[in-house]
């Protein structure tokens, strides 16, 4: 293929995914377009460390009898996009081909249109679509008596067996822990309860309504319970939106489009009319705020709602750093925190927002935060899966050498499940503490 250059020369650009357009679900279309785009990646090969998508493409090139991309069986190009997990690195970090360069290449979209089209076909293991319901897994393992349940088959050696060949659900994969005590039940009444006076700045309100995310909710309610402290004690207004939904993550992972629309209906106009109120939004996992500031607007750049919500949007530590250029940031902090290995998630990387955490942690005095920026592996519920969980260990492993050689005082993650993965790589009994946990410890609050 020629080309007039090696990279592109302009900032890179994404094209909307296009879902509804004629060709997006055309099986010999995508299969062409799967060739046209192995073949540059085989030329190119910079992604190979990235994840196990790009180096089991260059494996099944490798292994061929012509040793170039028509050697490969086309049946085989869905154990490429198997691999996949859309964490987006490989566009937004490493690809010169991306638009606007002429070849139009977008790694990420192009498995996601495979995994629509594998979805579409009825080709879905009932693993995966359990999995991936993370609101109806969270309600259900919320209920008490089925939460202590829950959290005693995942943590049984014997059940886990059982779940792994009724399933495919890997035996040593760390299953998050349910609670029945929800960040949405223990805030219910928090609106209007804090004496708080809102504060806006060029870039912020001043008033946070917090997304909770099926994770902060069901699993790690801690994690929200310290923003929101860490917030007020910023005099910033919290509220935790009610009656939302998944932001449709899991689902768009495994190319459920159309639970992704219905996810996207039914929270954005709760999301939406808070913006018309004056409302910024934040979540505390980076997938969920992925999903709001680019995923969905990259499918529904047509609904306005969309759009308003995707610039009221906010990482929490993007959200502090923005009161602290206004001169808002309380920077009173009681307790040093010491060395911080600190893993940056791929999905808060790819917001471009840069090291807004570190950034944050690091006015705290004596404390240092030294950055690690691999893909963990964890990737939303790849590490779950019988068959890719020793990839997703494997994956791990440069980031679990780099925190023990940094050998900090603790280890952090915007992403709490990545964080836990990196617990599992390590398993010396160590714990991660989220971020804003940290935050909230030196702020002696
Ligand atoms: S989006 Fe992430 S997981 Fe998918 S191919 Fe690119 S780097 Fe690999
Ligand atoms: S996605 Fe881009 S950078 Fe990565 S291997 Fe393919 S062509 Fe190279």
């Amino acid at each position: 293929m020629a080309s007039s250059r090696e990279g592109s020369l302009e900032a890179p650009t994404r094209h909307p995914l296009g879902q509804d357009t004629a060709d997006f679900l055309d099986e010999n279309k995508l299969f062409s377009e799967l060739e046209r785009v192995f073949d540059i990646c085989h030329g190119c090969r910079r992604c190979v460390s990235l994840c196990a998508s790009f180096p089991t493409l260059f494996d099944l090139v490798d292994e061929s009898d012509t040793m170039e991309v028509d050697g490969v069986a086309t049946a085989d190009y869905w154990k490429v996009v198997d691999h996949c997990y859309l964490c987006d690195l490989c566009y937004l970090t490493k690809c010169p081909y991306v638009p606007p360069h002429e070849w139009n290449l977008d790694f990420p979209h192009l498995m996601l249109r495979a995994k629509a089209i594998k979805f579409k076909k009825g080709e879905v293991k009932t693993r995966d679509r359990i999995i991936t319901a993370t609101d109806r897994i969270g309600k259900l393992a919320s209920i008490p008596v089925i939460t202590q349940t829950i959290n005693a088959v995942n943590s049984n050696p014997l059940s886990r067996k059982l779940l792994d060949k009724a399933l495919g659900i890997h035996p040593q994969a760390a299953l998050p822990e349910y609670t029945s005590n929800t960040l949405t039940k223990r805030n219910k009444k928090r609106l209007h309860a804090t004496g708080i006076t809102a504060q806006a700045t060029d870039a912020t309100t001043g008033k946070v309504a917090l997304f909770a995310t099926c994770y902060g909710n069901y699993n790690e309610p801690q994690i929200g319970e310290d923003l929101i402290k860490v917030f007020e004690h910023n005099q910033i207004l919290v509220q935790l939106v009610q009656k939302t939904r998944c932001c449709g993550m899991p689902k768009l992972e495994l190319g459920d489009l159309d639970a992704v629309h219905q996810a996207k209906e039914s929270n954005i106009k709760i999301l939406a009319a808070l913006v018309d109120e004056g409302w910024d939004i934040v979540t505390p996992v980076p997938s969920c705020t992925l999903m709001f500031k680019q995923e969905l607007p990259l499918m529904f750049a047509e609904d306005d709602r969309v759009i308003k919500v995707q610039q009221a949007m906010f990482d929490p530590f993007e959200y502090l750093m923005l009161r602290n250029k206004a001169g808002k940031l309380n920077t009173d902090f009681k307790n040093p925190l010491g060395k911080i290995s600190y893993h940056v998630a791929c999905h808060q990387r790819v917001q471009r927002i840069g090291m807004k955490t570190r950034d944050t942690l690091n006015l705290i005095p004596d404390t240092e935060v030294l950055p690690i920026e691999r893909c963990s592996g964890h990737d939303g519920t790849y590490t779950f899966k019988s068959e890719f969980h020793d990839a997703a260990m494997k994956i791990c492993k440069p980031v679990v050498n780099r925190v023990k050689q940094q050998n900090a005082d603790v280890y952090t993650s915007d992403c709490a499940m990545a964080g836990h993965h990196i617990e599992a790589g390590l398993a010396d009994g160590s714990k991660p503490e989220h971020p804003i946990s940290l935050l909230r410890t030196a702020y002696g609050i």
